[in-house]
């Protein structure tokens, strides 16, 4: 088995985009700057966000951090997304996820100008990936495409499952599959005989959010297994959606939790945030 190591290739990944980002600044004048919008406290957001900001300032962004009150309205939170829309210093806009519940979700992520839309999250974003001709992508999904690449694994022809069909995972996955010409079937909790359908996929896909739920009786012998899983075990240690250890001597690829998908998520989004850059030298 060969484990596909995405901190690695993130961090190679982030190296070239230090040095794209040295060019922009001298050659066009154009720093890429990501403004992430943090609403409340929720604990996973503060280090998800404090993250992403440190990625950007070593990939030479300006990067800011607004944060809010949880008791934040979301008229308020509107007309902060318009005025970031129309700041032309401002490249890329991230409303950190999950926002407290007086506040749509849907409204917000359709607030912000699908241009600076570096989470791919807004319809527009959605409609232009599933009609062939992607904008800005969700960064999860396109870092397992990136991965895939890397290690020479052509989905072409290949029979994908991927376990989950959330917005910013499973659905976008699926779709990056089926482009890239994979026959792809979407499961989820109401999928019948799941383990004998995933065991039939050369390319599975686990993005459900439950600890080592993917053992070996999920898993076919050689194929390529992509663990998005993040979760807290008994002990607080992250672990995957698939276990590991059980499924290593099944699978031909293996990502591990941690330094697999999640390093490669920030990897890409600094790359879309760059590219929203760059567009505007046009
Ligand atoms: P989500 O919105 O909660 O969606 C979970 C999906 O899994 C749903 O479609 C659900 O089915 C399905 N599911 C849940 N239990 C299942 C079961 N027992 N059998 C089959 N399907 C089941 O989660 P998400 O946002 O997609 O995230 C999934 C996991 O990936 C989480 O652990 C999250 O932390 C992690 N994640 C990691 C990264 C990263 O960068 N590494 C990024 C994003 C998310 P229904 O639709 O039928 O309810």
């Amino acid at each position: 088995m060969q484990v596909l190591n995405g901190k690695e290739l993130a961090l190679k990944k982030r190296a070239v985009l230090a040095e794209k980002t040295a060019a922009l600044i001298k050659e066009q004048g154009i720093r890429p700057c990501l403004v992430v919008v943090l609403v409340g406290e929720n604990p996973a957001s503060q280090v998800y966000v404090r993250n992403k900001e440190k990625a950007a300032v070593e990939a030479g962004f300006e990067s800011r951090i607004l944060r809010y009150p949880a008791d934040l309205s979301e008229d308020k939170l509107l007309s902060l997304l318009d005025e970031l829309n129309q700041d032309t210093s401002v490249h890329g806009i991230l409303v950190q996820l999950p926002l407290p519940a007086q506040i749509r979700e849907d409204l917000v992520l359709e607030a912000i100008d699908p241009a600076k839309d570096v989470d791919g999250f807004h319809p527009f974003n959605v409609g232009r990936l599933w009609t062939g001709d992607p904008l800005r992508v969700p960064s999860t999904p396109a870092g397992i495409m990136a991965l895939l690449e890397e290690y020479g694994i052509n989905p072409a022809g290949k029979k994908a499952v991927v376990i989950g069909r959330s917005n910013i995972v499973g659905k976008p996955m699926a779709e990056m599959l089926l482009a890239a010409d994979a026959t792809v079937t979407i499961a989820h909790s109401k999928t019948e005989n799941l383990a004998q359908l995933a065991s039939d996929a050369d390319i599975l896909v686990v993005a459900i959010g439950r600890g080592h739920f993917v053992g070996p009786d999920f898993v076919k012998e050689g194929a390529v297994v992509i663990d998005v899983g993040m979760n807290r075990n008994d002990e607080g240690k992250l672990i995957g959606d698939v276990d590991f250890e059980a499924v290593k001597n099944k699978a031909a690829f293996l990502t591990p939790v941690p330094g697999g998908v999640g390093p490669m998520t920030i990897a890409m989004l600094l790359e879309q945030t760059f590219q929203a850059a760059a567009d505007t030298k046009d």
